[in-house]
Formats: structure tokens, sequence, C-alpha cells
């Protein structure tokens, strides 16, 4: 068996033993993840169930990824209760802001 051949058969692509890179999901991180859904849609009177759910925002980790991801969604749709910490109207102004900001960029 010629060296060149050796060379050939032994070679291996070590990208095949690399790990996938995992995508970052942070909706795995939500401190809301395994609590139901209804408390963060808190009835508009139901001050002290905000509250509560505002009490969960305020430690998590993906406060600003999940805060991100509701301005997005909410500049082109509604999206009530609160996300990031936030209700619906609390984001108004950030909304605003945002399309603001896009249409000056353009
Ligand atoms: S910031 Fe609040 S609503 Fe958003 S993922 Fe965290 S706990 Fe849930």
């Amino acid at each position: 068996m010629s060296a060149d051949l050796l060379t050939r058969e032994t070679e291996i692509d070590l990208t095949l033993l690399e790990p996938e890179p995992v995508p970052f999901r942070w909706r795995d991180y939500a401190a809301c993840r395994d609590m139901p859904v209804d408390d963060f849609y808190p009835h508009r009177t139901a001050v002290a169930w905000e509250e509560e759910a505002k009490f969960w925002c305020k430690r998590c980790l993906v406060r600003t990824e999940c805060l991100d991801d509701a301005l997005r969604v909410e500049s082109h749709e509604q999206v009530w209760g609160i996300r990031g910490g936030l209700n619906e109207n609390e984001r108004k102004p950030l909304v605003a802001k945002a399309k603001r900001e896009v249409r000056e960029t353009r």
C-alpha cells in the first residue's frame, strides 16, 4: 500500500465529530414556562394577579428576549397579557418608539 493511499484512507472529516450547535430557544429558560398561561393574561381589574405575573418576570432570565419578541410581534398585531414584565398598555410607548425608529432608518 502506497503512502499516498494510506493517507487518503485515514483522512477523517473532523467536522463530523463536532456537535451540532444547539439553537438558543429563550422560551426554554422562561420563569413562566411551567406556570398556567392564564396567570400572564390577567383581567384588567385583577391588579394583584398582574403583580404576581410581574413578580416572576422580574426574576426571569430571558425577560429581555421576551419583551423584544412581544415588541416585534406587536409591531403588526396586538399582543395581550404580561410579556417581559409589562402589560400591553405599558408596552404601547415602546412599540410606538420602535416603529418610529424603523421609519427613520428607511
Ligand atoms: S419575562 Fe415574564 S412573560 Fe416573559 S418569559 Fe419571563 S416570566 Fe414569562
